[in-house]
């Protein structure tokens, strides 16, 4: 497939690499050959609006944003299952993190995410689930060069025509621009990248216990924030992902979808993010109301931030009523200190407890878009 956009092209190699023996030489194969067959796949990942990154940070938005808190409500009686008994290894999750986070940058486009990306699918393969590559190239912010993007699609129960999309960002902006001392310093991005793997990563080893209501598919979107300036574009993975579900549907349909970005920080606080509340108010007052059955009090049933982020593309060019989980009350957000000592088991832990539980009592009536 060839598109345009931007004035650059974006070409679409996707390939089924669940059969493709280990080995960073094959993945670096897939990404540099034009595979022709299997399905197209699309992808995902992380938050904001540009225009709001400079403005959220500074104090007089922090302010506002407390000040117009909305509460929204009882939270509506739904249907849940009885809760399961999930057990969490949150080391393991935790290690999962630090693993990632060793790495180094993994800016899109560089070894850095390569070896992630090959790390990934190494830890999913062991689980049997279905792996798909969603390869395409974008004009580099900077230099205009060509930029390898890919998406990775990992299927639980691969034939069930409804699905579930979790999702996040796999990639890490390149210079924590919001530090005020190394705004060139190394950036991490142990909760802006590392968390959403590492939920996943562990996820993966409950996905068979759990019974979940739909197909489940884990979607890591690539080239969240490539991003230099401020006006640079974002969410190429997710906008590539939600155009290709559109204008190719598969033989399945995703029913809901939900986007976790930032979802290790110490001090959790997941308040309701307003364009969820407003494009998929359902699947949010669901995720929510899991939460509280659970007594997992970290997700706060206020609306407070309004962030561009991965979903947008899910709810307005893919058409799927998708959430965002997301902590952006995180000081270090964007800064060197975005590392793996910010971040907390704990806080992994609720996330994923809270999802593995609401997989398995998604309301059947979603469809509310
Ligand atoms: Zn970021």
């Amino acid at each position: 497939m060839t598109r345009s956009g931007n004035g650059f092209r974006m070409r679409t190699f996707t390939r089924d690499i669940n059969r493709i023996e280990p080995g960073s030489g094959i993945i670096r194969r897939i990404l540099s050959v034009g595979w022709n067959k299997l399905r197209a796949v699309p992808a995902c990942s992380p938050p904001r609006m540009p225009e709001l990154r400079g403005v959220c940070s500074s104090l007089p938005f922090m302010v506002l944003a407390s000040v117009l808190l909305l509460t929204v409500g009882v939270i509506p009686k739904h249907a849940v299952a009885q809760n399961i008994d999930i057990q969490w290894d949150s080391r393991r999750a935790f290690g999962y993190l630090q693993k990632v986070c060793e790495i180094g940058p993994r800016v899109s486009g560089t070894e850095g995410m390569l070896k992630q990306r090959t790390m990934i699918i190494e830890h999913f393969r062991q689980f049997g689930c279905e792996i798909r590559a969603q390869a395409f190239d974008v004009a580099h912010p900077q230099t205009g060069a060509p930029v390898r993007m890919t998406n990775l699609v990992i299927s639980f129960d691969p034939s069930a025509k409804e699905r579930v999309v979790l999702a996040c960002h796999y990639d890490t902006r390149p210079f924590p621009d919001r530090d005020r001392v190394r705004p060139r310093g190394p950036f991490i991005g142990a909760n802006d990248g590392a968390s959403g793997v590492a939920l996943f990563m562990e996820m993966a080893h409950h996905m068979k216990t759990i019974r979940p209501r739909y197909g489940v598919d884990f979607v890591m979107f690539d080239g969240e924030e490539l991003v230099y300036r401020d006006f640079d574009k974002y969410f190429y993975g997710s906008e590539f992902f939600a155009r290709w579900y559109r204008d190719t549907p598969p033989d399945y349909k995703y029913v809901c979808g939900v986007v976790a970005d930032m979802v290790a920080d110490k001090n959790l606080n997941l308040y309701i993010e307003k364009n969820s509340w407003k494009m998929a108010p359902k699947v949010t007052q669901s995720l929510w109301a899991t939460a509280r059955n659970m007594q997992v009090k970290e997700f706060i049933y206020q609306q407070k931030y309004e962030v561009r982020d991965d979903h947008l593309a899910m709810n307005e060019i893919a058409g799927i009523p998708t959430a965002d989980i997301i902590d952006f009350d995180y000081p270090y957000w964007h800064t060197t200190r975005d590392t793996a000592r910010s971040c907390s088991a704990t806080s992994l832990s609720k996330v994923g407890r809270v999802l593995l539980q609401w997989l398995t009592e998604v309301p059947i009536e979603l469809g509310d878009k």
